[in-house]
């Protein structure tokens, strides 16, 4: 069922089995998977299905020092469906070197093995509509070449690992009809969390405080609860339920909110072939379901470990548009068309001055778009029809393989690092009275070297095989020797401030994501992994997410 909470009268108390606190994939995935057991769950959002300025508000924050960090409530969605909604559909499982403690990477190992999320990995690829969970271009593309590039691989590299892409499935919309008729399940659209009650011994939560408006709320009970809002809102409802535990719940060895990581990433360089029409994978290639399937290029676990370096890939990545040296006609069309109908809506003043100052690489445009003629028109025309006509998008729109100018896009591991927190601003609340959260995120030396370390090695990789060249810019080139000047966008990849550990002095929740010490608290979502990999988070955060769900359903 999925009813609107701001019917329920103020001062109700609601009995379930099992609240989730939360509306994105992590929640969506645990209410499907817990549905099927028959027991009552009631599901708080955050929201109802859009968001409002009201909505996102309540997710702004302080970012310390300014600027080091995207805005807190840019990427992330407070609404049922969460971040989700706008998901690119990326999914990638995380690699056996991700769960390993490594001596060279501080605070690195998980307490369990990537052998026990197999099958919750496949059941994660279902929910998601990315295929069968083969990532293994080998076994999934048998007769094709095996390696990106033709003798590329190496002791350093391999090309088979594979990206899978959803439809981008949004859960809220994908399942809401099996919600909408599950008798057990309760989705109360527009309410929200805004305290945790723990007992007075502080053992047990005995409540969640919840509100669709200020000062008209509501508890729900249940036997158990799971948090999944989020890696930066999973810390914060734990740190502002402190009327009983000072320093918040599951926070008696001063660890929520630390250890948080995201991603670093970014384009190096464009990479120049000396033969790209020939024996170069490059597109997206459909598996046998007509799921979208891309090969990266993985720095392997022996190099990582040879270099003292985090896990890390890379791929080649469309064009940024702004300069004309792509030579991508399709690409110069789309920026001309931008910026000409952008300047015109401005007025004719605007427009000519746009007119006067980009005249050289607005011409340098109209060149690539005339020499490539009326074959545009065809690709226009085809990708239009395959991005935004069939139900199962085209991930992205890639330069044409005769420009031979292919970016190099890489996206790093970020290591644990003490430090890295979130934590509560307490001089600014919410509309709820709910602290806002702090954020101040740090990277350590080997986060640096892993980027300057996979770039460097891909250059000398390709140059001395023969097989092209990685040319790098002055703006590349002082990247390389700076790389702690970059620009950070976590791109809602938030992880790690309530992870998982086998003890309460090194981690917040135990191996079954429950919070320690508290007897019927359970976290899901990227906030229990102890380390990032290099993989974007959401079949991971699903795949635990329905591991969570056994766990549960087995225990009463
Ligand atoms: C543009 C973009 C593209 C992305 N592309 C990819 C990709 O290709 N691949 C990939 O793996 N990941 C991608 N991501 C990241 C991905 O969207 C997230 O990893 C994923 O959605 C996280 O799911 P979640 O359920 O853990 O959290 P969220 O989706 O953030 O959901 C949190 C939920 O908690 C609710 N909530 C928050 N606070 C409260 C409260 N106090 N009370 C009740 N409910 C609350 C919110 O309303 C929301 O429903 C992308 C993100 C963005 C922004």
């Amino acid at each position: 069922m999925i009813e609107d909470a701001r019917l329920i009268a103020p001062g109700s108390s609601l009995e379930a089995d099992l609240c989730i606190v939360g509306g994105g994939a992590a929640a969506i995935a645990l209410a499907l998977e817990y549905m099927k057991c028959g027991r009552q769950v009631i599901l708080v959002p955050g929201g109802g299905p859009n968001q409002t300025a009201a909505s996102i508000d309540l997710y702004r924050g302080k970012v310390s020092p300014s600027g080091t960090h995207e805005p807190l409530e840019e990427n992330r969605l407070r609404m049922w469906g969460g971040t989700a909604t706008v998901w690119g559909g990326r999914c990638v499982p995380f690699d056996s070197v991700d769960f390993a403690a490594r001596p060279w990477v501080p605070n690195s190992g998980w307490p369990i093995k990537l052998n026990e999320l197999k099958d919750y990995i496949s059941r994660a690829c279902e929910l998601s509509e990315a295929g069968k969970a083969d990532f293994d271009a080998r076994s999934v593309f048998p007769n094709s070449q095996m390696e990106i590039v033709r003798n590329f691989d190496d002791d350093d590299f391999v090309t088979w690992p594979l990206e899978r892409w959803s439809i981008p499935t949004d859960f809220s919309k994908r399942y809401r009809a099996e919600l909408e008729c599950a008798s057990n399940v309760k989705v109360l659209l527009h309410a929200h969390a805004i305290h945790l009650q723990v007992s007075s011994d502080g053992l047990k939560l005995s409540h969640v405080k919840a509100a669709c408006s200020p000062g008209r709320d509501f508890q729900v009970r249940a036997k158990k609860t799971v948090l999944a809002c989020g890696a930066l809102e999973n810390a914060r409802l734990l740190l502002a339920s402190r009327d009983i535990l000072t320093a918040g719940i599951g926070n008696s060895h001063d660890l929520v909110g630390r250890y948080y990581q995201s991603h670093r990433f970014g384009v190096c360089g464009y990479v120049k072939l000396k033969n790209p029409d020939q024996d170069f994978i490059y597109e997206f290639e459909k598996d046998p379901a007509g799921v979208y399937c891309r090969r990266r290029f993985w720095l392997t676990p022996h190099a990582q470990e040879k270099h003292r370096v985090a896990n890390v890939v890379g791929f080649f990545f469309r064009t940024a548009a702004g300069s004309s040296e792509h030579r991508n006609a399709m690409v110069s069309t789309v920026l001309l068309v931008k910026t000409l109908l952008g300047g015109a809506r401005k007025g004719p003043k605007r427009l000519f001055h746009i007119l006067k100052e980009q005249r050289r690489e607005l011409v340098s445009h109209l060149w690539i778009i005339l020499k490539d003629g009326p074959s545009i028109f065809g690709q226009l025309t085809t990708v239009a029809y395959t991005r935004f006509c069939q139900k199962r998008r085209l991930p992205m729109v890639l330069p044409l393989k005769k420009t031979n100018h292919f970016p190099l896009f890489y996206q790093t591991e970020h290591t644990p690092h003490y430090e890295s927190r979130v934590m509560l601003d307490e001089f600014s609340l919410d509309d709820f009275g709910m602290p806002r959260l702090d954020v101040a995120i740090k990277f350590s030396e080997i986060d640096y070297r892993t980027m300057t370390t996979f770039i460097t090695l891909f250059k000398n990789r390709l140059e001395k095989s023969g097989l092209g060249t990685l040319h790098l810019s002055e703006a590349d080139k002082e990247f390389l020797a700076h790389p702690e000047r970059q620009d950070f966008n976590s791109n809602s990849h938030n992880i790690g401030t309530t992870r998982m550990s086998e003890t309460a002095t090194s981690g917040v929740v135990d191996v079954n994501c429950k919070v320690h010490d508290v007897e019927n608290l359970y976290i899901a979502g990227s906030s229990v992994f102890p380390t990032s990999g290099h993989a974007n988070p959401t079949l991971m955060i699903i795949a635990l997410a329905l591991r969570l769900a056994d766990h549960l359903k087995a225990k009463s």
